[in-house]
Formats: structure tokens, C-alpha cells, sequence
């Protein structure tokens, strides 16, 4: 590949790339990395769609909380404008901003809730069966926010997303 700022040609390194164009923190993809003396560089990443639905799938199901930018993302995951799920949640649409901006923690029964929302519509469009029960059961305050790695296999053969 031809890099896109200098010109020059570009290395291929299978690399773990923290895909931070997600807007999350710590999700990290391992495929192929283009890399160029100039110092750009540029992941192959397939399929945009199938790879956001497994980053919302891992996010629903883990111990820690939901942070404002994980809940961002899954309602943009939703196609859901933040007063459509303000409204969905009966909350204030200021309240909504807050948590997603980190000025104010979401409340675990909201959180869970959250999780049930996005599960339930990935059931109801993609006929996708998500198990989060038990992920439910163990989010604890405290839980450390590990890292989320999508392997590329995954990535290719996600099929369906909202
Ligand atoms: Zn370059």
C-alpha cells in the first residue's frame, strides 16, 4: 500500500492496533497494520459494522460499568438519537448528557437497563440470541475496564449490525 501522506511505499506488520477512532478507550484490533517511515499509519479493518457489533456485544456482557463513551456508543449502536433514548429510558435528555459526557456515573439500574436495550433490539433486528445475564450479575462498581481485543477472524465473518 501507498501511503496517503507521503507517497512512499508502506511495511505490513500483523500488529495489535488501539482502534481508538471508536471513541473508546481501550479497544484494540489485531490485523494488519500498514506502516510508513513518515511515521502514518493505517490498519486494514474489513468490516466497520460487523466489528462495532462485537465491540457493543463484549461491552454489554463485561463486570465494569458502562463509562459515558461506552454508553455513547452503544446508543449510537442503536441508531438512536440521545433524546429518543432519553425518552426510551424515561430520563431528562440533560441527565442523558451527563452521563455520557462522565460529568455524572450511571446508575446501575440504568446501566443494566441499557445492556437489556441494546441486547433486545440486536435480538429483535439481527435474530441474534445474546447471552448477558450472567455478565449482569457480576458488574461491580470497583470491576477493573479490561482490555477489549477483537481478533481479525471475528472481525471478517461479523455479518449483521443495527
Ligand atoms: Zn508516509
Amino acid at each position: 500500500m501507498i501511503c496517503p501522506v507521503c507517497g512512499k511505499k508502506t511495511v505490513r506488520k500483523r500488529d495489535l492496533y488501539h482502534y481508538s477512532e471508536s471513541g473508546l478507550e481501550n479497544v484494540f484490533l489485531e490485523t494488519d497494520i500498514y506502516k510508513c517511515k513518515c511515521g502514518e499509519i493505517i490498519p486494514d479493518i474489513p468490516n466497520i459494522h460487523g466489528l462495532h457489533e462485537l465491540v457493543a456485544k463484549d461491552l454489554v456482557r463485561r463486570e465494569s460499568p458502562l463509562n459515558g463513551k461506552e454508553l455513547k456508543f452503544l446508543r449510537k449502536q442503536m441508531r438512536l438519537k440521545a433524546s429518543e433514548l432519553a425518552q426510551l429510558l424515561s430520563v431528562h435528555k440533560v441527565t442523558l448528557s451527563r452521563w455520557e459526557n462522565g460529568s455524572e456515573k450511571i446508575s446501575m439500574g440504568y446501566d443494566k437497563l441499557i445492556r437489556f436495550l441494546y441486547t433486545q433490539m440486536l435480538q429483535e433486528k439481527c435474530n441474534t440470541i445474546l447471552k448477558i445475564i450472567d455478565g449482569i450479575r457480576h458488574i461491580r462498581p470497583g470491576a477493573k475496564r479490561i482490555k477489549i481485543v477483537i481478533p481479525k477472524k471475528e472481525i471478517k465473518d461479523a455479518v449483521c449490525h443495527l
